[in-house]
């Protein structure tokens, strides 16, 4: 093993270091199987109620009417999420479509937003219209309100209270906590959550941002009361197959909702061909659960790895995982240069090239990513990526299969090493 490792580039004492660490991590690593196995179960017990057959497979063209293999993919994720009712379509582009198709499709001008867990994803902001965009919620004249989670990362309960009033419509809580510092929430604490916000108007429409969360716990947050659960296909429930999509699932008439709005009033979801998508969305949600099973384990692995090495990591290398984000606090260009360098080297695809920081529109400073990916874009690979500003954090997530996450992250440990950013690793570390 330690010879094959060699051949591509980690040394004996990264490798030993891994080992070490790894070997720690055994009654986490058998934790995390025993949920990818629970989940596994629920996924092949909604396909097989729903009756998936090789006709599901077969795809359509044009309007797509009586598309069996949609129809039917539909009733499996309603199943999967203990939902009346789901919309899973490649015309979805992204994450941030089926969110903004959610948001636009249940709210009517002269309503109010709420999001009552802080800032929401940077993407929603001009969505929301929090930054100006062109055809945002706001141009719409649909209002948006905030309260910020406590310092501690608890709800602001009174906060909340004080800021439902006759015009809130719809509250947006995203579960991961993306790319920011508060905790990500449970879906017990989601759950908590919707039950507050239900006993002060009962009529109130939860919306859960699902992305990152997925499979990471035994039950969906449609389980604790949200009427709509919304995520991206390239990433956890695509199982890194799906090439394109996203789903919106929860109560009937929010997914009617939003499937009118997606096509159009009157066709609504009996339009939209599947085109060739359709085997790539059934397997890879077939293996959803053991992929974002790896991707816990390469996410726990890397925290404990660089927590030891005296990096601040978030979530550190103890605490109970609802997403696959793993940051890493760096403090030095550097440092997350390097660490995103390592991970680009790991990658089966585009191994071969370095990233460099670059300006991108939207952000303030400049951002490096590191992304070797089957599916350009997909966050469900190993990919990386960190905005190069103090405190030089690098974000971490993904990983097909743990064995690859694991062989990215020592490539990081690995350039981190040579480019002088972490000393050499002492025998007693070992
Ligand atoms: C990724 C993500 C989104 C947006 O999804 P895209 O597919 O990138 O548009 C929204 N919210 C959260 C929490 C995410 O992680």
């Amino acid at each position: 093993m330690e010879a094959i490792y060699a051949s591509m580039g980690i040394s004996r004492e990264i490798y030993q270091y891994g080992e070490r660490i790894q070997e720690e991590l055994t009654e986490r690593f058998a934790a995390i199987d025993r949920l990818a196995e629970y989940n596994q179960l629920k996924v092949v017990r909604a396909m097989q109620e729903c009756r998936v057959s090789e006709a599901c497979l077969l795809g359509t063209t044009g309007y797509g009417y009586n598309d069996l293999g949609r129809d039917t993919l539909e009733s499996v994720y309603a199943k999967l999420f203990d939902a009346q009712s789901a919309l899973v379509r490649p015309q979805i582009t992204c994450g941030t479509h089926a969110l903004a198709l959610a948001l636009m499709s249940n709210l009517r001008p002269g309503d109010e937003l709420l999001s009552p867990v802080g800032k929401p994803y940077d993407t929603l902001e001009e969505v929301i219209g929090i930054r100006e965009s062109r055809g945002s919620l706001k141009e719409y004249g649909i209002s948006y309100r905030q309260v910020d989670l406590k310092e501690d990362g608890g709800f602001d309960w009174e906060g909340i209270r004080a800021a439902v009033n006759e015009r809130t419509k719809l509250v947006t809580i995203q579960r991961s906590k993306g790319y920011q510092t508060r905790p990500t929430l449970s879906v017990e604490r989601i759950g908590e959550l919707i039950s507050f916000l239900k006993g002060i108007r009962p009529d109130l429409i939860c919306m859960v941002d699902n992305c990152y969360g997925e499979f990471t716990q035994t039950i969906e947050p449609t389980q604790v009361g949200a009427d709509l659960c919304v995520g991206s296909l390239i990433k956890n429930p695509g199982g890194g197959l799906a090439p394109i999509g996203g789903y919106i699932v929860g109560a009937r008439e929010c997914v009617e909702n939003a499937a009118c709005r997606l096509t159009s009033p009157g066709l609504g979801r009996e339009v939209g061909a599947s085109l060739n998508a359709l085997p790539a969305f059934y397997q890879g949600l077939f293996l959803a659960p053991t992929v974002t099973a790896s991707a816990l384990k390469g996410a726990i692995f890397a925290a404990n790895l660089y927590e030891r090495l005296g990096f601040r990591v978030v979530p550190d290398g103890k605490a109970e995982r609802y997403d696959i984000i793993q940051a890493v606090e760096f403090g030095t260009p550097e440092g997350l240069v390097a660490f995103c360098e390592g991970i680009q080297h790991g990658a089966p695809v585009d191994g071969f090239v370095t990233p460099e920081p670059w300006d991108m529109p939207g952000y303030d400073s400049q951002v490096i990513m590191a992304a070797g990916a089957f599916v350009s874009g997909s966050s469900i690979e190993l990919s990386a990526d960190g905005p190069l500003k103090p405190p030089y954090e690098a974000y971490f997530q993904g990983g097909l299969t743990w064995q690859h996450a694991k062989f990215g992250i020592l490539k990081s440990l690995q350039r981190c090493l040579e480019k002088g950013v972490i000393p050499a690793i002492s025998p007693g570390m070992l």
